[in-house]
């Protein structure tokens, strides 16, 4: 688990079942309604939990209200963030303070709904690291974002394999180990699932209510749709070769050189038993330009499987993941 510095050791004592975790920019109106309803419901389970509210550099008064709140609220952290960095970045702020057995994340907007956090704990309950939503009746534009969401999400389905509707849901539940094994970069959060699949983690989908926006609007275009892609791409290579780069890049470049190599030797015979000019064969190009490519797709093989190295290695990071481990008399889950 995480620890996180604190100027009051009482709330570090204290052991807390869950984290919600709201990355919030510009969405003052909607805090009020916001808090009040997370408040209510989990009041109402007998879990303790926390509020981690973080501001993405808002413009409007967010962060004098946030401030204002926890002053005055037992349960509201509030993290200013000196700019805008994105809805990635304050999920990441979010989980780096969050010190709850369990995070759950969902939008300020009030188009997640406050309500269906229980129902995700219970399911994590039942042993599952990772419980994303899915917005069944998703209350928002259908050709701007239902189209474009309907695709990614086929999209990121194939192409990394976990199985699940709505990838695009704010409203999940995680296990506190799977989340201090995440690192998100980019706008990864659409690809938590597919992160935390990497990091082996069990994940299930359930349904979940959905809201219209009430306050504010979207802080989103269609340009995003290009930016999930080539987030994409990212997740497919660090799902294939993230200890391994030199079976791709090694391979394909050996193959590349000894197709070069080939088609060399056989020019070179043509040129120097059969005594025919070579100079104006497009095969010589073919071959020269084999073997270059060959060259630079084994040394950036090599590259990075030594920044692979130097990317576990730095952090301590080993190549697993434990999800618990057993002895005699002792069945503690341990990370
Ligand atoms: N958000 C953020 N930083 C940003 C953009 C958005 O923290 O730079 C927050 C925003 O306040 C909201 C959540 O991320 O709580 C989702 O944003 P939005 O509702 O605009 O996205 P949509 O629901 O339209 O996909
Ligand atoms: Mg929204």
């Amino acid at each position: 688990m995480i620890n996180i510095p604190t100027d009051n050791p009482e709330k570090q004592k204290q052991i807390i079942d869950v984290s919600v975790v709201v990355p919030i920019k510009d969405e003052v109106e909607s805090l009020p309604h916001l808090l009040d309803a997370i408040s209510c419901t989990l009041q109402n389970t007998n879990l303790n939990y926390e509020i981690i509210c973080v501001d993405d550099g808002s413009t409007d008064d967010t962060a004098s209200f946030l401030k204002q709140q926890a002053a005055i609220r037992e349960d509201l952290k509030a993290i200013i963030l000196r700019r805008n960095y994105g809805q990635t970045a304050a999920m990441s702020a979010g989980f780096n303070y969050a010190t709850g057995k369990a995070v759950v994340t969902l939008d300020a907007d009030l188009q997640n709904d406050p309500v269906d956090i229980p129902m995700l704990l219970n399911k994590l309950n039942e042993g599952y690291d990772l419980v994303s939503g899915w917005r069944q009746n998703r209350q928002d534009g259908a050709v701007n974002r239902l189209l474009p969401s309907k695709i990614a999400n086929w999209l990121i389905r194939r192409t990394t394999s976990v199985n699940i509707r709505d990838y695009g849901c704010s409203l999940k539940a995680y296990r506190a180990e799977l989340v201090a094994d995440m690192n998100l970069y980019g706008e990864l959060h659409r690809f938590l699932p597919a992160l935390a699949y990497i990091e082996g983690a069990k994940i299930t989908e359930i349904p979940v209510r959905h809201h219209a926006r009430r306050f504010g609007k979207s802080k989103y275009g269609i340009s995003r749709t290009f930016r999930v892609l080539m987030d994409l791409l990212t997740i497919l290579f660090m799902k294939k070769f993230l200890t391994r780069p030199m079976h791709v890049f090694g391979l394909l470049g050996l193959f590349s050189m000894m197709t070069g190599t080939g088609i060399g030797i056989y020019l070179t015979f043509i040129k120097l038993v059969l005594n025919e000019s070579i100079g104006s064969r497009p095969l010589l190009i073919l071959a020269v330009l084999l073997l270059v490519t060959g060259v630079q797709l084994f040394c950036f093989g090599l590259l990075a499987e030594l920044l692979m190295r130097t990317y576990h290695e730095s952090q301590g990071r080993p190549i697993y993941r434990v999800r618990e481990i057993v002895v005699k008399n002792d069945s503690d889950r341990s990370q």
